[in-house]
């Protein structure tokens, strides 16, 4: 159920709403958006009918309560009344009109690699720096990341170029130290139906960016959201990676039908990764470019210094030399969709 204030409503109307909604066992998600606030009743079947028997529709400042039939409630359009979220992270923004390019390598190897992959990404216009310390890999003998070192690392890269930082987090027991660092906590593609882990990001105070799972349906991804916005973290961006189809001439088919079918379902932002749907450095920029031109709120892309040196996915890493003409025609084709330029604010931010 979402209950749409009226635009001159008052705190106490708000409260007293909120205190109506709490008193028969539902919990109350308010969000102040540009015009009015919206506040999500949100509960199981039978607590949506005590809500419904609430008749809030006649309360002070209330201007109409709305049912949402989506099973996603807060991450579902309609909990946001049609408006979609921006965020602001560490200065920059995404979700509206605000494009962000995140790039960097795939994981974090010495401190040389990182901080020439930060020095070229933030040259080149990247709104935000990638890499990973913790490294889901398909066998447990390659490389698993640096850990706390390499977020040591990403700290420093941080405190050099000023771009927020975006790093993988796979196990909650090493929750403490990625927030201490991490402006996003990147979600894998193979933990997106960890729900125990979800729901910790809810309660951790960070962005989260949630990857698609490897076979999983849009509408398993928006559910997939939910676990986290459920526990009170409204900042999550939802990132289309890749899926696995019958298709063998590439990695991963990259589902771009997907931005606009869940611009249509959610008001999150969307990402999305070329990388890791391509697997192969020639195919990550047509991507890029097609998923500007979809609508995209933002990219994430693996680039490297030395990729032929690169511990991991140095394949697919776009080379660092080559990132400033990459950026500039991903920027126009964003602009055609709709987008602000975001080259200049990168540099001035
Ligand atoms: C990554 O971003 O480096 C990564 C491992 O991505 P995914 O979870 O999408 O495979
Ligand atoms: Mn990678």
């Amino acid at each position: 159920m979402l209950i749409v204030m009226k635009p001159q409503a008052t705190e106490e109307e708000i409260a007293a709403v909120v205190g109506k909604i709490e008193s028969v066992g539902a919990t109350a998600h308010p969000s102040r958006g540009s015009q009015v606030t919206l506040i999500g009743a949100i509960g199981d079947s039978d607590t949506e009918v005590r809500v419904a028997a609430l008749e809030l529709d006649g309360q002070p400042g209330v201007s109409k309560v709305v049912p949402i039939l989506e099973p996603y409630k807060l991450a579902s359009l309609s909990a946001r009344h049609g408006e979609r979220s921006t965020f602001e992270i560490d200065g920059r923004r995404i979700g509206g009109d605000h494009f962000a390019l995140i790039a960097g390598p795939c994981t974090v190897e010495s401190r040389d690699q990182l901080l020439d992959a930060a020095r070229a990404v933030l040259d080149g216009g990247a709104t935000m720096l990638r890499g990973g310390a913790y490294k889901p890999r398909t066998s447990p003998y390659s490389f698993q990341g640096l850990g706390v070192e390499g977020l040591r690392l990403l700290a420093e890269a941080k405190a050099q170029t000023g771009l927020p930082i975006v790093t993988e987090l796979m196990d909650a027991r090493d929750l403490e130290p990625v927030v201490e660092i991490a402006d996003v906590i990147q979600i894998g593609a193979r933990n997106m139906q960890n729900y125990g882990l979800l729901a910790e990001l809810g309660r951790a105070g960070r962005p989260v960016l949630l990857k698609r799972g490897l076979a999983s349906t849009i509408e398993e991804l928006v559910m997939a959201a939910e676990y986290i916005l459920k526990e009170g973290n409204p900042h999550v961006l939802l990132c289309e990676r890749g899926i696995r189809t019958f298709e063998s001439s590439y990695r991963f088919t990259l589902d771009l039908t997907a931005v606009p079918v869940l611009k249509t379902m959610t008001h999150l932002p969307i990402v999305v990764d070329p990388s890791h749907a391509a697997g192969r450095r020639d195919l990550v920029e047509p991507l890029s470019l097609a998923a500007a031109a979809a609508g995209a709120d933002g990219i994430i892309v693996e680039v490297h210094p030395q990729p032929e040196e690169a511990i991991c996915d140095g394949p697919q890493a776009l080379r660092a030399s080559e990132f400033a003409a990459y950026a500039r025609k991903v920027e126009q084709v964003a602009q055609v969709a709709g987008k602000l330029p975001f080259l200049e604010a990168a540099s001035t931010a």
